[in-house]
């Protein structure tokens, strides 16, 4: 299917790397330019032109930190009017609620709440101004079913949901769609910390904590960047006009509800 975004122009935060990565690849084989970004340099630097090798397409790789304000202006220097916004970033540490400082619950907010939204700010307008926007957040399953060790994950993202479940009704008359993807568990490094984490938490070995994960999908296995990538891009798509304000839960069947 011709996802009818060739030639547009997308800013793909953390993308180095796993699932922001997969987002890239999907939107560069459907034609898309991209601006990428991740902290390290020569990683950023490698998946850029991979990405240029194998699609054609042009490629610009923005080496900074998007959780803080000078990585955000970088970023948006690179593209200052992208026509789709794919927001990624680290995840919060795990851990109990107890041992979680002030400053972390700050960090936590900062990278998988406001920065989002601060891209948002510096983006939409833009994409108001020329009837057409495609902007992704990657979330998390966490948003909906509560992850035990992942406190700062579960309540980050969620302030960063509900803020945009207004914000996408606002903005749909002009064309600029906003909506949320929700991965469960994907092989990507990130994982690993998930599971090791679990694994302590639950004082079991790490092979265990793993089968016990894979055991609870449906599928019977973790998901791919590609996967996640081609979702992504189809949100991105000419096709998907009406959809937004949408939490899409890609997640291998784990969730367990009728909805
Ligand atoms: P990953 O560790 O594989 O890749 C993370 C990417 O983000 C890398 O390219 C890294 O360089 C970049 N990055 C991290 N912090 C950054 C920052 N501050 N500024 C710029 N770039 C930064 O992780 P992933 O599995 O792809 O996860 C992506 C997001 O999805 C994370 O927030 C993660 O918590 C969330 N998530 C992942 C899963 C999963 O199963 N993999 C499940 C639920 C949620």
């Amino acid at each position: 299917m011709d996802m009818g975004i060739a030639g547009r122009t997308a800013l793909v935060c953390a993308a180095s790397k796993g699932l922001g990565r997969g987002c890239a690849e999907a939107l560069a084989a459907e034609g898309v330019n991209l601006v990428i970004v991740a902290r390290t340099a020569a990683t950023l630097e490698a998946t850029a032109a991979d990405i240029r090798k194998n699609t054609g397409v042009e490629v610009k790789a923005v080496a900074c930190d998007i959780t803080t304000a000078e990585g955000r202006a970088a970023a948006i220097a690179a593209c200052p009017q992208p026509d789709i916004l794919v927001n990624n970033a680290g995840g919060p540490p795990s851990g109990d609620f107890r041992q979680f400082t002030h400053e972390d619950w700050i960090r936590a907010l900062e990278a998988n709440m406001l920065t989002p939204i601060e891209l948002m700010r510096a983006t939409i307008d833009g994409m108001i101004g020329r009837n057409f926007g495609r902007i992704v957040n990657i979330t998390s399953s966490a948003v909906k079913a509560p992850i035990d060790v992942l406190g700062l994950s579960n309540g980050a993202r969620s302030g960063l949901t509900g803020f945009v479940a207004g914000l996408a009704r606002k903005v749909a008359p002009q064309g600029v769609t906003i909506n949320n993807l929700l991965p469960g568990m994907f092989d990507t490094d990130r994982i690993v910390t998930t599971i090791e984490a679990q694994a302590k938490a639950h004082d079991i070995s790490i092979e265990e904590s793993r089968k016990r994960r894979m055991a609870a999908i449906p599928v019977g296995r973790f998901g791919t960047s590609d996967e996640f990538g081609r979702a992504c891009a189809f949100l991105c798509s000419t096709h998907a006009g009406y959809i937004t304000g949408q939490n899409w839960l890609i997640d291998g069947g784990a969730y367990p509800g009728t909805f």
